[in-house]
Formats: C-alpha cells, sequence, structure tokens
C-alpha cells in the first residue's frame, strides 16, 4: 500500500498512509529509483512510497518500504558526509516558506537569496514570511519596506507577521491549508513558535535568542512532517541552516535569479556569467538601477562559492 513519509532517522521511518495508519517501515534492501541523484539519504520526508505491512506482530506496525516513488521536487543541501554529497531534505513539497527578520536577529539578504535560487532551481514557489512584526520600530518598518518593495517587485509574495501577538498568522494559515509546505528559517527567527501557533499542542521547543551575538541557539535534527490541524501539510527542517546550490551549473545561476532573467538573453555571450565579460546586460541593467546591487552582490558570491565547490 502507499504510503508518505513523515520522519527520517537515517535507518527507520515513519510512514503514514491514506487512511492515516502510521508504521515504522525500514528499507528493503538496497534499490534504485528511476531517475536516480546520487544522494547520501535514499529516502527523505516527503516521500510517497509502497510498504509491505509486517502482520507477524498486529500491534508493532513494523513495515518494509519496497518501492519509491518518482518525486516531483526535492530540495537539498550538502551532506556531512563530504563536499559535493548530497542531503535530500524533503520532496514533494507544493511551496515553501522562509521565515526571516529584519530585527533580533537580522536575516541577510545573501542568506534569502541562496535560498531562493535554491527553490527556484528545483521549482519550488517560495513566499518569504517576515516574523517579529511587533518589534519593528520606525527603523525597521524603513528595512521591511525596501524588502517588501525588492522582493515583490521580482515576484514573490512577502508577508509580515508576529507568532507572538498572532498579527497576520490566520494569513499564513490560508496560504498553508490544503498545501505541502516546507518551512525554513535561520536559527532564531521563530520559526518554531509559529509552528507552536499553527499547530497548539504540538509545543516544539522553542529558544530563547542568546543575548550578545543575537543569534538563536543552534540544536540539529533533521526535518520531519507534521499534519496541520486546518488541512495541509508541514515540513519542518530544524537545524538547516543552508539549502545546498551544489549541483546548479554556474553558467546557470543566473537563469534562478528571476530579475536578471530577462537581461541575460541580451548578453554578447550566451554563456556570459555577468562578472568580467564585454557586452553584459546584467551589468549594465545593473549600473542603471533596474537590478538592485544587492542582488546582484548575492549572486556573485554564490556564483564564487559554486565555482569554489565545483573546481
Ligand atoms: P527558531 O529558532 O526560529 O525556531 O525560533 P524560536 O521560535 O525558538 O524563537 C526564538 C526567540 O524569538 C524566542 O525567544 C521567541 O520567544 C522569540 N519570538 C518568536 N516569535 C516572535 C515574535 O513574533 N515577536 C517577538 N518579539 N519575539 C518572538
Ligand atoms: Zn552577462
Amino acid at each position: 500500500m502507499q504510503a508518505t513519509v513523515y520522519k527520517s532517522t537515517g535507518s527507520w521511518y515513519v510512514v503514514k498512509t491514506y487512511t492515516g495508519e502510521i508504521f515504522q517501515a525500514r528499507m528493503k534492501g538496497i534499490f534504485k529509483r528511476d531517475g536516480d541523484i546520487t544522494s547520501t539519504n535514499p529516502i527523505a520526508v516527503g516521500d510517497v512510497v509502497e510498504i509491505e505491512p509486517d502482520d507477524s506482530d498486529a500491534n508493532a506496525k513494523n513495515a518494509m518500504i519496497t518501492e519509491i516513488g518518482p518525486r516531483k521536487n526535492y530540495i537539498v543541501r550538502s551532506s556531512p558526509h563530504g563536499k559535493n554529497k548530497k542531503h535530500i531534505v524533503a520532496a514533494n513539497m507544493d511551496q515553501a516558506v522562509l521565515v526571516c527578520t529584519v530585527k533580533e536577529p537580522r536575516t541577510s539578504q545573501g542568506f534569502i537569496d541562496r535560498f531562493l535560487v535554491t527553490a527556484a532551481a528545483y521549482h519550488i514557489p517560495v513566499i518569504l514570511v517576515f516574523n517579529k512584526k511587533d518589534l519593528h520600530k520606525e527603523k525597521e518598518v524603513e528595512k521591511f519596506d525596501a524588502m517588501e518593495e525588492l522582493y515583490t517587485a521580482i515576484g514573490y509574495q512577502v508577508m509580515l507577521i508576529s507568532a507572538t501577538t498572532g498579527d497576520g498568522v490566520d494569513d499564513v494559515k490560508a496560504l498553508l491549508k490544503d498545501k505541502t509546505t516546507l518551512m525554513a528559517g535561520h536559527s532564531g527567527v521563530g520559526k518554531s513558535s509559529l509552528i507552536n501557533v499553527l499547530m497548539p499542542g504540538l509545543d516544539l521547543r522553542t529558544k530563547a535568542v542568546s543575548g550578545w551575538s543575537g543569534k538563536g541557539l543552534h540544536t540539529t535534527t533533521s526535518a520531519e512532517m507534521y499534519d496541520l490541524p486546518f488541512g495541509g501539510c508541514l515540513i519542518d527542517t530544524p537545524g538547516v541552516r543552508e539549502f545546498g546550490i551544489v549541483d546548479i551549473p554556474k553558467t546557470e545561476l543566473s537563469h534562478y535569479f528571476l530579475d536578471m532573467q530577462p537581461y541575460i538573453s541580451k548578453c554578447q555571450f550566451n554563456n556570459c556569467l555577468h562578472i568580467n565579460e564585454p557586452g553584459c546586460a546584467v551589468k549594465v541593467a545593473v549600473e542603471e538601477g533596474e537590478i538592485d546591487v544587492d542582488r546582484y552582490v548575492s549572486y556573485a558570491t554564490i556564483l564564487e562559492t559554486i565555482e569554489a565547490e565545483q573546481y
């Protein structure tokens, strides 16, 4: 029967069937899917699998995973087991929410852009949800407005909420309803607090932002999927600091900067990296203020990372 992977410990998986039955499942031998990608984990949260329940102990609810269904999409990060190895964070999502903050701690534009590029490469729509609205004074309002203007112009949806006061949380619920959503954000932005508001009773542990550094404490666990009480599924990705861009060829990177895309075809060279090449339409657009300078800086920074990782 068919089931969806809700949790992975590496050797065991918690899977749920469409009738709501939960099994502890193990992989049967080593098998490959069609169009397999090399990753350190063959099965990820969100994967649709075929299971064979083990009937020898009716109370134990054990099963074997015999097949993995094709993935609509997936998102990776670099594996801790080595450079260039991929670890699949989650598969088969409809969208991703990146929780950000302009204060305590400030989410850097570089971090946001890195996430957006990765998601674009895997065809996953992203919504930027800025949390801690209650902390916004004049300066933060200005910073948020600038971020909202920039990313809205590129085509991303941007929201402003407060997990503490509940402001805007209904809009988040409407966004998540009946969809499978990956939720990410660097430590301290209030992702756990938001999830606790969305799913009362779950009680994810929240961590106070540690004083001097302004960064939240870090705990590492793997992704886990939850059923939302109002319909839909949420994939929490605790401890994921960065989503990988390891497998994006450098000549393709600019395709995933949606604001650069319209200029790429006007560059003199069709393999232009938009750094030093003559006749680069992207650089002209940056100089003329049509592409945001900080976005271009993010592009150049990510390009350097890719060059360092791939060679
Ligand atoms: P996570 O690391 O992203 O999961 O962040 P947590 O949910 O653990 O929150 C980090 C800190 O930010 C905690 O002290 C929370 O109480 C606080 N926090 C979360 N949401 C808000 C908010 O909307 N406003 C304010 N002022 N603090 C918040
Ligand atoms: Zn160019």
